[in-house]
Formats: C-alpha cells, structure tokens, sequence
C-alpha cells in the first residue's frame, strides 16, 4: 500500500474544470427559477434572458445581480420558490436596518445545510469525541441552530449555551471541559480577555475554535489565539444562503474554502458590476446552485474579498477565497482614496506594540476630510510612539494622511456580536 503524498500538488486551483462541473446544475438552477419563481421569471424576462441562455459561468455574466433590499421590499416570503407545505422552517435576518428578511428552508435546505456545517467540523478536526459549546443564540437567527445540526451530525457533543451570559458560558465551559468554542470573533475574544482576567485559563480544556459573523484580523485572530490556547478557524456564512458553515479555511489557514458543490461564487466591481477573474479584489457574489426554499441568482454578500488563484496544499477540491477584508458597506473614500477596515488591520500587523481593536472616525472641518485612527497600544508601549508608528504606516501602505490616537488595551468597546469600526460623522 502506497500511503505516500503525490510529489507535486498542482500550484494553481483549476477553476476552469469547477465551472464546467458547475454548469448542469447552473443551468438546471435557473430553469427552476423560471418555471418555479414569479419573481426571478418577471426578472429573467425583463433582462431578456431565456433560461436555455445560462449555461456556463460566463453566461452568469448578463444576469442581473440580486440585492438585499429585493427581499425586503415586497411581502416576505415573495421569493419562495416551492409550495409552502414543502417548507419545513423560516429564518430571519438580523433587521438592524429595516424590515427582517425572512428565509423559507425545506428539508433539503435543512439537509444540506447540516452536511456543509459537519463538512466544517470534518476540516476544523472535531469529532465525536469532542464537546462543543454552542455560543451564538438560537431562535430566528441561524447561528445557534446551525451549529447545533452539524455537531449532532458528527456524533459530538453539542453544549447549547445560546447568546449572552457570559458567567454561565464559563461555568459550563469549565465545569464540562469544553474542547470547541463556536462563536463570534468579537465575543471569543471577550471571553478570553473574560478568562485572563479571571486567570483559569489552563483549568480549561479548550483546543479549537470555529469563529466568524465578522471580518476579524489577523492581530484579532492571534490575540484570541493566544488567550483562549486554541487553534482558530474562519466560518463563513450568511443568513440569506443557509446561515453560518458555507466555507472554513483548514489547517494551513490560507484562505476559506467554499463548498461549491452548493454554491457557485462570483467575484465582481462593486461598483461596475463586472465580473473579475481570480485573484482580483473585488464584492463576493452566490449563486446557490441547489437552494430550494428561497434560491437566489448572483446574491451580493458586500464582502470584500478574491477567489484565490492558489490551489491549497491541503489538496481540497474546493477553491477558497481570501478572508473578508471588509465590506462595501464599510468602504468609505477619504481624500480621493477608497480605504477599508481590512486595510487598518493589516497597518496593525506592522506597528509594534498596537492591539486588534481600532476605530475610523471620519469627519469633515472647513470643507475638507479628516480621519482619525484610534487604536490601543500593549503595556510595556508608550502611547505617543504606537500613534506615530501607526500614522506613519497608514502613510506608507494606505498613502494617506491620518491623526492616530493611541488609548490603553481595552478601552475601545468590545461587543458580543458584531464589532462597530468605522464613524462616519461626515454627513451628519
Ligand atoms: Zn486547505
């Protein structure tokens, strides 16, 4: 028996042979929209699109992106795209800005839904041994269920703590000697900074984490890293397409992979729309391939990020893409110069003695733009010199000009959800 590796892995991954594994279901998907779908019919047929016109990736090209608000402005449920007696349950997405979106599954949906999440667990090296404390909260939101579905999957232990509480997680987390933490970025990192302050870290029995629902850095990755003692990987998910556990990096945390055998990703112009080819920074867009409740056609996510053109040395069969560098949305133009919360996080990487957390405050005095950087520094640092090494690195990889503030470790917010970083006062 030959247990050996092959020599040499291929360098780059072959999308070329993906799409062309894609295309029946791509052309099966859009068919069914047409036929089951008053919705994507009336908008297939406004851009004059017949379905029989969609057969490969590059076809995709002439069909029109589908946006968040579509699903709020009609009645919810206006996308589904079966008989409602085949819809087995609803999500909601977060309504932080108007009404919630609301996402029928079937069965299948629920399926394979499951499938990707233990996929995640498989790559994240959980297994039936494991205990896996489940921290995101259950209910309309995705996160807490979804994680709960594909821990049962793989015969581990699923410890359903749900949202908040922050002393009960620990108890538990103590008292059953939880080995995996699922939870937001924001929140891991609250409780390790819960725990070091509490010092029982090595009374825990914690090795892995699968954390996301946020862009989270590098720095932020290392530091959550450090204070928990686990191996950390990236989930990504989004509530409109299953919810959390469509794509994990794996062990070489070179990127995320996506599992494309549900889903097709595109990568576009934000603001053109165009189409961009791998490796291209660009607004990340799904298509899922095999969605039946509410499939959608071209979804903008508002992800910043790039299909990798580099195949991964783990040898998967699913591309990846780079970690979210930031968001669309949170894209804001200072000065003639587009700049995003990811770009800070990489300043960070590089400026001695500055922790994760930051802020961008934009304002506008007399006319003209002023952003302000706010970042903390680590004891053993003087202020003075973490803000002018970070104001000097904002000049040289950025190419613009900032104030920088440095203010001691933990005193920038810490939230259990989704972290706030950018303040744009300028138009208010
Ligand atoms: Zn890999």
């Amino acid at each position: 028996m030959n247990l050996a590796t092959p020599k040499s892995r291929p360098r780059t991954f072959d999308y070329e042979s993906l799409y062309r594994q894609q295309a029946p279901a791509l052309q099966a998907l859009v068919q069914r929209l047409y036929t089951n779908s008053p919705y994507y019919r009336k908008k297939l047929t406004a851009a004059g699109i017949n379905p029989g016109d969609i057969k490969t990736v590059a076809d995709l090209a002439r069909v029109p992106l589908t946006d968040k608000w579509e699903l709020r402005n009609g009645k919810p449920l206006d996308l589904m795209a079966v008989p409602e007696a085949e819809v087995v349950r609803i999500h909601s997405s977060s309504g932080t800005t108007g009404k919630p979106i609301i996402i029928p599954y079937t069965r299948q949906d629920v399926t394979d839904w499951t499938v990707m999440m233990a996929r995640c667990f498989n790559q994240a090296g959980v297994s039936k041994h494991d205990r896996v404390q489940i921290t995101p909260g259950y209910g309309l939101w995705t996160a807490g269920i979804g994680f709960q579905a594909g821990v049962e999957y793989i015969g581990a232990m699923a410890i359903p703590t749900g949202a908040g509480n922050t002393a009960k997680q620990l108890e538990m987390m103590l008292d059953l000697q939880t080995t995996v933490l699922t939870a937001t970025a924001s929140y891991a990192l609250f409780l390790g900074e819960e725990i070091q302050r509490q010092g029982f870290r090595k009374e825990l029995a914690l090795r892995t984490g699968l954390l996301g629902s946020e862009r989270w850095g590098d720095k932020m990755r290392r530091r959550i890293e450090e204070l928990l003692g686990i191996e950390t990987y990236d989930i990504y998910g989004l509530t409109e397409i299953y919810g959390p556990g469509i794509g994990l990096d794996c062990h070489y945390h070179t990127g995320i992979h996506i599992w494309t055998d549900y889903l097709l990703v595109e990568i576009i112009d934000p603001a053109s729309g165009k189409q961009l080819a791998p490796g291209e920074l660009g607004e990340l867009v799904i298509t899922t391939l095999t969605k039946q409740g509410m499939p959608l056609l071209r979804y903008r996510t508002h992800d910043l990020t790039r299909l990798k053109v580099e195949a991964c040395p783990c040898g998967s069969r699913f591309p990846m893409i780079d970690r979210v560098l930031g968001r669309t949305d949170d894209m804001v133009k200072i000065k003639g110069v587009n700049i995003y919360p990811g770009q800070i996080d990489h300043v960070l990487q590089h400026t001695p003695g500055a922790g994760s957390e930051y802020q961008l405050i934009l304002t506008r005095e007399q006319g003209k733009d002023r952003l302000q950087v706010k970042v903390e520094f680590l004891p053993g640092y003087e202020a003075a010199d973490v803000a002018a090494e970070c104001r000097q690195q904002i000049k040289t990889r950025i190419g613009i000009l900032a104030d920088t503030e440095a203010v001691p470790l933990g005193s920038l917010p810490r939230s259990e959800k989704k972290t706030r970083r950018v303040y744009d006062y300028r138009n208010v």
